[in-house]
C-alpha cells in the first residue's frame, strides 16, 4: 500500500513553505514587504529590503528574481508574483532616508576590501555597521564595479547606483578609487596595514572564442565593449554588428550598439531559445527593439578583406545533441551549413573570468586548477590567515543577488575572526493574526506588466526602457502574493476529528487518514509515541489514530478551516524570520 508521507513542522520546513524567502540567497523577508506594500506602507516595505538585500533600487530592477521560481502562485495558480518589481516600487515610492539615525559603536579595528562591485560593497556597509574602520580599493575612477561598467544605464540608471554607494559612503566608508591593487600597492602592503582583506575583484576577463581572425581590429569582447560604453569611451560601432552569446552581456552589448547607431544587430547563439541564460523579459525587449536572433548558429571564423579589421564573419548550423553536465543539450555542427555575414563588428560575449594576475606568490594563496582562489565556502576565509574573498572572484560570473549573500556573510566571518563573538539569527517566532483579510478576486487578478517606453524613445543609452509600477498597480499586484509566511497552527488538544476543516477547504489541502496509511521520518514516531503512550510500531498496530494532516503547498491562506472549526483547534499566524541583525539595524 502506498502511504502519504507527512512530517512534522520544524523551523526548516517553516521556512522550505516560504518559497520566495527561502530560494533568495539572502533570504529576503518577501512576504512580510508584499504585506506592508499591500498596507502601502512603502516606508517599511523598503526598510525590510535594506535589512535584507542592501541595494533594493538596484535589485528591483535587475535581479535575476530566484524567488519567483519558487513563488506559490506560479507553481499553483497561474503566474507568480512580480516579486522584483514590487521590490522596485518600495524603493520608488519610500518617503526617508535610510541609515540617516545609525549610531555606530567604533572598534580599532580596520579592513580593507579590494573590488567596489556589489559584493565588495555589501561586505563594506555590514563591516562598517558592525564599527569597522573600512577602506574600499576600485581600480576603475568610480565604485559600483559591474553595477557602472557593465550592466547599461537603459537597464540600471546610473543615479540608482550612485544612491546605494552614497548610502554605504554614509556609514563612513572609505572609497579609494583609480587605485588598482597590484601596481605601486599590492596586497601583501594591504595585509600588514590592515587587520583583515576581503577580495572581490569580479571577473573582468573577457573568454575568448578561440576562432580565427578573433584578434583582428572590429572584434571587441562583451565585458571589455560594455566597459568602453559606460565609461563613454570613443567607439567605432559601424552599421552592421554582429554579437555572439545568449546571456546579459550578449543582450546588453547588441541594445547598446542599436542605441549607439548601428543599423543592423544581430544575435548569435549556438544552442535554442530553450537553453538560453537569458531573462524572458530582457530577450522580449531585444526581440521588439529589432534585433534578430539567430539560433543554432555558431561563428566558426572571422573573415577580413584587408586583413585588419573585421568585415564579416563565417558561421555553421547546430543541431542539439544529449544534454551535456549543466544539463543543457550539446550544439553539434552541421556539416556544408556553413555561410558568411557581412559586419562591421562582432562582439563575442561567451564568458567572464577572474583576473588572479594581481595576487603575489609569495604570499602562497591557494588557486585551484580552473585558475581561481580557493576559499571555504562557507566562511569564505582562504587559506592565508586574515584574507578572505567572494563574488565573481572566486566563482566566474553569477549574479548580484548570489554576490551580495558573499559579502554578507563573509562580513561576518572576518567579524568573528576579528572578534571571536559569532552573530547568529535570532530564531523565529509567530504572531497571531485575528482575522485574515482575503480579497475575493484573489485568484482572478492577473499578474501586472510593468510598462516600458515605446521603442521609438529607446534611442538614447541613459534612457530607462522600464517605468516600473503605479502605486495603485503594485498595490493590486502584492493582493495577489498568497501570504505562504501565514500558516494554520494546530492544538490537537482541541481537535475532535470532526473533519470540518477537510469538507471545507477549497483546495483540498486536508486529509483524513488512519495512522497506517501514513508514514514520516523518526521525529513523526516520537510524536505519535508521545500522543498515544506506545511505541510507533505498536500504535500502528493497534491502527489506534486517526489523523488530519495538511499539505501546505497547497494553500491559499484563505482561513476557511480557521472559521469552520468547532472548537477553536486552528488559528492563523504569521511566521517571522529575522534578518541577521547587526547593531544599530531597526528591523
Ligand atoms: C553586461 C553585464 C550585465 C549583467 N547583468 C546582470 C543582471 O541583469 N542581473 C544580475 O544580477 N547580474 C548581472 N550581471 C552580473 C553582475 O553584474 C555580477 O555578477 C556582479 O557585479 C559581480 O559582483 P562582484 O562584486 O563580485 O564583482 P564586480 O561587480 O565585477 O566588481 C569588482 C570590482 O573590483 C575591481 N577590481 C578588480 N581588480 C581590482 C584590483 N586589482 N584592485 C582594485 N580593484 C579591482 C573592479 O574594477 C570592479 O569594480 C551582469 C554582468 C555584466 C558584465
Amino acid at each position: 500500500m502506498n502511504r502519504f508521507h507527512v512530517q512534522v513542522p520544524n523551523q526548516r520546513w517553516f521556512e522550505e513553505n516560504i518559497g520566495c524567502e527561502n530560494a533568495c540567497p539572502v533570504n529576503t523577508r518577501v512576504p512580510q514587504y508584499i504585506s506592508a506594500i499591500r498596507e502601502e506602507n512603502y516606508n517599511l516595505a523598503f526598510e525590510l529590503n535594506r535589512g535584507d538585500n542592501l541595494f533594493p533600487a538596484i535589485l528591483g530592477r535587475i535581479c535575476v528574481h530566484l524567488c519567483e521560481e519558487k513563488c506559490r502562485r506560479g507553481l499553483l495558480l497561474d503566474l507568480p508574483i512580480s516579486i522584483c518589481s514590487l521590490k522596485r516600487a518600495s524603493a520608488d515610492f519610500k518617503t526617508y532616508t535610510p541609515q540617516q539615525d545609525l549610531v555606530i559603536k567604533k572598534t580599532s579595528k580596520k579592513v580593507a576590501i579590494i573590488g567596489a562591485g556589489p559584493s565588495g560593497l555589501s561586505a563594506a556597509n555590514d563591516l562598517a555597521k558592525l564599527g569597522y574602520s573600512i577602506a574600499v580599493y576600485e581600480s576603475f575612477p568610480i565604485p559600483g564595479g559591474m553595477l557602472n561598467v557593465g550592466i547599461p544605464a537603459y537597464r540600471l540608471p546610473r543615479d540608482v547606483v550612485q544612491q546605494a554607494i552614497e548610502e554605504v559612503r554614509r556609514l563612513g566608508v572609505e572609497m579609494i578609487t583609480r587605485t588598482p591593487i597590484g601596481k605601486e600597492l599590492n596586497l601583501e602592503n594591504l595585509r600588514r596595514e590592515y587587520d583583515a582583506v576581503y577580495i572581490a575583484a569580479g571577473a573582468h576577463k573577457a573568454e575568448k572564442l578561440g576562432i580565427l581572425g578573433e584578434d583582428l581590429q572590429g572584434v571587441i569582447h562583451g565585458v571589455t565593449f560594455m566597459r568602453l560604453v559606460n565609461l563613454k569611451e570613443d567607439l567605432k560601432i559601424g552599421s552592421r554588428v554582429a554579437v555572439v552569446g545568449g546571456g546579459n552581456t550578449a543582450m546588453d552589448a547588441a541594445r547598446s550598439s542599436l542605441r549607439l547607431g548601428a543599423e543592423e544587430v544581430f544575435i548569435l547563439y549556438r544552442r535554442t531559445r530553450e537553453e538560453m541564460p537569458v531573462d524572458s523579459r530582457e530577450l522580449e525587449q531585444v526581440e521588439e527593439e529589432g534585433i534578430k536572433v539567430h539560433y543554432l548558429t555558431q561563428p566558426i571564423q572571422v573573415l577580413s578583406r584587408d586583413g585588419i579589421r573585421v568585415s564579416g564573419v563565417q558561421c555553421i548550423r547546430n543541431r542539439l545533441g544529449d544534454p551535456e553536465k549543466d544539463g543543457r543539450r550539446r550544439p553539434i555542427p552541421i556539416e556544408g551549413t556553413e555561410f558568411e555575414i557581412d559586419i562591421d563588428l562582432l562582439i563575442p560575449a561567451v564568458s567572464q573570468s577572474p583576473d588572479i594576475s594581481f595576487l603575489p606568490e609569495e604570499i602562497g594563496l591557494e588557486i585551484s586548477k580552473w585558475d581561481r582562489l580557493s576559499v571555504n565556502p562557507e566562511t569564505f576565509e582562504t587559506n592565508v590567515h586574515g584574507i578572505f574573498a567572494g563574488g565573481d572572484f572566486v566563482t566566474g560570473p553569477r549574479d548580484v543577488i548570489r554576490v551580495i549573500a558573499d559579502g554578507r556573510k563573509a562580513a561576518l566571518s572576518i567579524h568573528y575572526y576579528l572578534s571571536g563573538e559569532k552573530l547568529e539569527k535570532k530564531s523565529a517566532y509567530f504572531t497571531f493574526i485575528p482575522e485574515v483579510e482575503i480579497d475575493p478576486d484573489l485568484e482572478k487578478i492577473t499578474r501586472q506588466r510593468i510598462d516600458t517606453i515605446p521603442i521609438q524613445e529607446r534611442k538614447s543609452i541613459d534612457k530607462e526602457v522600464e517605468l516600473g509600477f503605479a502605486r495603485e498597480v503594485a498595490v493590486k499586484e502584492a493582493v495577489r502574493c498568497l501570504q505562504c509566511h501565514i500558516f494554520t497552527i494546530f492544538d490537537r488538544t482541541k481537535c475532535i476529528l470532526c473533519g470540518g476543516c477537510v469538507d471545507i477547504c477549497p483546495k483540498y489541502c486536508f486529509r483524513m487518514a488512519r495512522l497506517d496509511e501514513i508514514e514520516g521520518d523518526e521525529s513523526f514516531s516520537r510524536l505519535v509515541t508521545s500522543l498515544y503512550g506506545v511505541p510507533y510500531e505498536e500504535a500502528e498496530r493497534l491502527n489506534r489514530a486517526t489523523v488530519i494532516f495538511k499539505d501546505e503547498s497547497r494553500c491559499i491562506q484563505c482561513g476557511l478551516c480557521v472559521k469552520r472549526c468547532p472548537t477553536g483547534t486552528i488559528t492563523m499566524e504569521e511566521y517571522h524570520r529575522e534578518s541577521t541583525l547587526y547593531r544599530g539595524d531597526k528591523v
